[in-house]
């Protein structure tokens, strides 16, 4: 990896798109497998050449990933090589088989989908009792001593329920809970209807901000949650630090790499239109390093906010805030519809006169440790 420019630090790794449910904001429209999914052994190989790259920390996701026939030993692979590894699974088939691989896989941790509180959660799962297995999952892995982290997917229904939910994963020792908000892409395309509005969003930042200070797990901000409101420095920090968005870095330091060997800058964009290469075709250091890939954050100037972004002043560092949720929610990968920056159009608040901007206390203090996006990656938590 030796002076590389770019460096695919954090990788998300769809091991196949098979999958037991059919959640309704699935944005890979999870269900079969594609079409000649990648092998074990091809797998081993790009697991290979992640660690040969630099890559430092790897998430797998389906559809389901223990429905992916030897996820552990690529899983392994990684772990062996150094990297921190954990998988994303929706909590529905935590058997014995499924502990032992977990234990046999050298996981920092298992993420599972938690989407609200019973109803609201059996609801998006399409699965009555998908909760209660949930539960039950949990239970497991609490007895196997592996660590828990929870992704809960916003739409604009449970936002209310994230109190309660709240007691739910601490009483169930979750470690790690973070928050996202769906995206109208894939399945939750057919049901935009559902997605929170903007509004809704100083809400959420107020809740990270305040649940991190009770300090009873670690929760978490995913990318397309911001941006620079009063609780920025708050949001995705590790506790004990302060930090402030700054930037999608999918294409710099994260990677994203599909169930048949497709790149991109970030697997959280379902769009065949940021695939930058395949893997069945050229090497990862081949598509990584190529001149003109992952352009739209890798030649980003700050002339191409559009729309509500135009402008900002905040648009060097913000860039845009999350590509995936500006792409699709706004319809333009430079504008996003997500913003809390007060002022801005797409946020309510005003920013008071003399008032400090979120994220400017770096150039005061050299405390915050900027953080830049982290391509929807579950973090390890340092104290697990
Ligand atoms: S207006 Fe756009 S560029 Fe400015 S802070 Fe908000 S999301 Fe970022
Ligand atoms: S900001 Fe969004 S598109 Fe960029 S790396 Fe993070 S999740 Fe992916």
């Amino acid at each position: 990896m030796g002076d590389q420019k770019y460096v695919p630090e954090k990788c998300v790794w769809e091991l196949t798109l098979r999958c037991n449910m059919r959640c309704i904001h699935c944005g890979s429209t999870a269900g079969k497998a594609r079409e000649k999914e990648l092998t074990l052994s091809e797998c081993l190989d790009v697991a290979d050449q992640l660690l040969e790259l630099g890559n430092r920390q790897t998430t797998f996701i389906g559809g389901e990933v223990f429905l992916y026939k030897g996820w552990e030993k690529v899983a392994r692979r990684m772990a062996d090589g150094g990297c921190l590894v954990n998988v994303i699974t929706n909590g529905s088939m935590m058997g014995d088989a499924q502990v032992r691989q977990i234990k046999a896989a050298g996981l920092s941790n298992v993420g599972v989908s938690v989407d609200g509180m019973r109803g609201s959660h059996d609801f998006i799962r399409n699965v009555k009792g998908s909760y209660d297995k949930v539960l039950r999952t949990f239970a497991r892995l609490r007895q196997a001593e592996v660590p828990i982290a929870v992704v809960t997917t916003l739409l604009g229904f449970n936002v209310d329920e994230l109190d309660s939910l709240y007691e739910v994963l601490v009483a169930n020792h979750v470690s790690i809970w973070q928050i996202q908000v769906a995206t109208p892409m894939g399945s939750m395309a057919e049901n935009s209807e559902m997605i929170m509005s903007p509004e809704k969003m100083s809400r959420i930042t107020k809740f990270i901000h305040e649940k991190r200070f009770e300090q009873r797990l670690g929760i978490y901000a995913g990318d397309d949650i911001g941006y620079y409101d009063e609780h920025e420095m708050y949001l995705r920090n590790r506790p004990g630090t302060i930090s402030a968005w700054l930037g999608c870095q999918a294409g710099l330091r994260v990677v994203g790499i599909d169930s048949i060997g497709r790149v991109k800058g970030c697997e959280s964009i379902y769009s065949d239109e940021y695939i930058e290469g395949d893997l069945r075709e050229e090497s990862l250091a081949t598509i990584w390093n190529k001149e003109g890939n992952f352009a739209y954050n890798r030649n980003f100037d700050v002339s191409q906010l559009t729309g509500s972004c135009a402008g900002c002043s905040q648009g060097e560092r913000c860039r845009g805030g999350c590509r995936g949720s500006s792409y699709f929610g706004t319809g333009s990968q430079f504008e996003n519809p997500y913003c809390c920056y007060p002022g801005r159009p797409n946020c309510g608040q005003q920013l008071e006169d003399g008032k400090q901007l979120p994220g400017d206390i770096d150039d005061r203090t050299g405390r915050n440790a900027a953080r830049p996006g982290e391509g929807g990656i579950l973090r390890s938590n340092d104290s697990l």
